[in-house]
């Protein structure tokens, strides 16, 4: 993946946490201390309680997603991203342009829904 493709998948998945924290959020202050953030950055701040706090709201399919995110953007980092998982292939654009948080092909993820 060169990097241009990596750079607007690492916008695709920042927006889809912002959508997530937008969504968790239930005040400017709170929505602002979880964008600003950093999880695992050094010297933790004060926010990472508040942090900890508000995200613990997140339930099921959310929480869910936001730990898809997290792996995602470590593959990303990692140089791991968009290959598949089952076969080591490369994930089409067109699948991780629909969701970016995918693991696996096309193929590999039906093989493993049935
Ligand atoms: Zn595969």
């Amino acid at each position: 993946m060169n990097r241009d493709l990596a750079e607007e998948f690492a916008e695709r998945l920042r927006e889809a946490r912002a959508e997530l924290y937008r969504t968790v959020a239930q005040t400017g202050d709170e929505l602002r201390t979880l964008e600003t953030h950093q999880p695992g950055a050094p010297g933790e701040d004060a926010g990472t309680e508040l942090v900890t706090a508000v995200l613990s709201r997140l339930e099921g399919q959310e929480k869910h997603e936001l730990d898809e995110i997290d792996a995602a953007q470590a593959r990303l980092a990692a140089g791991a991203y968009g290959v598949c998982e089952g076969c080591a292939t490369p994930i089409s654009l067109a699948r991780l342009r629909a969701m970016p948080t995918a693991r696996y092909c096309v193929p590999c993820q039906l093989t493993r829904e049935t």
